[in-house]
């Protein structure tokens, strides 16, 4: 079989954001107005940290209004539900993320419902998981990474999903199902595989398109692809790296994928593969948002 195309995210994702950003710096021009995105971090999760630090520099970098608020491990539930409605009234916000986990004493579904669905560019509020389910993805705003992964696929494979039998091995609210409406709508058949799956290989060995979003380091075999597939590697798993030096790591996908290179049509390396898309439609779904609240159609 000839060479796996390695679908490279990070190239990708840069084309998304300098796209984004020209239209961003369109519509400054035409009404005056930057888009607002407003992220709220809570704590001092140092992976939270980092994560919030790049989605405000991706932000800058596009041209938007990015404020971040940083508050507390000990705010109250309602001093973050008195910011979340603030922020809703504020008409210079176009997107509100509020980034996850929370602290224990504070109720996450009751701070993410609270958000303005209009406003909700992570895409996880139950007005915006139903208008994606019965599929309105015109009005709704769709989750991040699941939006990343099938715009990978569609690099691999062309625009037209229609007819690919697709299986997506993991069921989350936040990534799985979402990524299965997305699918559906493209026209695939889709399966979605969990830990209670039986003959797991033998389901994945059936799909031309196969979403890897378990968490678990290179569970999926080489051998469990069917030859010529494509597989986009939503994991993300920090293993120990001896051959780096005592007490080094490295991340690897949810896929094995030195073996699944020699099955493969084209496969997302870890890092660099659905990772910097995330980022990348956070930046489009804010855009999107300013569009909609600001009455404009969708396209400049
Ligand atoms: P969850 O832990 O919420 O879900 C994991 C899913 O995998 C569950 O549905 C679970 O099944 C299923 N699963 C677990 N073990 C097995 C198994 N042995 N066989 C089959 N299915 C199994 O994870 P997330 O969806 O939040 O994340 C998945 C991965 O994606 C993680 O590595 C995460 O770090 C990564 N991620 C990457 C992002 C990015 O930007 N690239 C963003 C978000 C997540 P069950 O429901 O039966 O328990």
């Amino acid at each position: 079989m000839s060479e796996a195309l390695i679908i490279d995210g990070k190239a990708i994702a840069a084309s998304v954001t300098d796209e984004i950003t020209a239209r961003a710096a369109r519509l400054e021009s035409e009404t005056g107005v930057k888009p607002g995105l407003a992220v709220v971090i809570v704590g001092e999760d140092p992976a939270s940290q980092v994560y919030v630090r790049n989605k405000g520099r991706t932000a800058k970098a596009c041209g938007f209004n990015s404020i971040t608020h940083t508050l507390p491990a000990d705010v109250s539930e309602e001093e973050l539900l008195a910011l979340v409605t603030s922020l809703n009234e504020d008409e210079a916000v176009h997107g509100i993320l509020v980034q996850l986990p929370l602290p224990k004493h504070i109720n996450e579904n009751k701070v993410l419902d609270l958000i303005k669905p209009e406003k909700d560019v992570d895409g996880f509020h139950p007005i915006n998981v139903g208008l994606l389910g019965s599929g309105n993805t015109d009005r709704a705003l769709v989750p991040c990474t699941p939006a990343g992964s099938v715009l990978l696929a569609k690099k691999a494979l062309g625009d037209d999903l229609s007819g690919k039998t697709a299986v997506i091995v993991g069921r989350s609210n936040i990534v799985g199902k979402p990524i299965a409406q997305l699918l559906l709508q493209e026209h695939c058949t889709v399966t979605i595989a969990h830990s209670r799956t039986k003959d797991l290989p033998d389901v994945v060995r059936s799909a031309d398109i196969v979403i890897a979003a378990v968490g678990r380091p290179q569970m999926i075999k080489g051998d469990w692809l069917k030859p010529g597939a494509t597989v986009i590697d939503v994991g993300i798993n920090r293993i120990p790296a001896p051959e780096k030096g005592k007490g080094k790591t490295r991340l690897v996908g949810d896929v094995a994928f030195d073996e699944a290179l020699g099955h493969t049509a084209a496969i997302t390396p870890v890092p660099r593969g659905v990772g910097p898309m995330t980022i990348a439609m956070l930046m489009s779904n804010t855009l999107t948002a300013a569009r909609r609240l600001m009455g404009l159609s969708e396209e400049p």
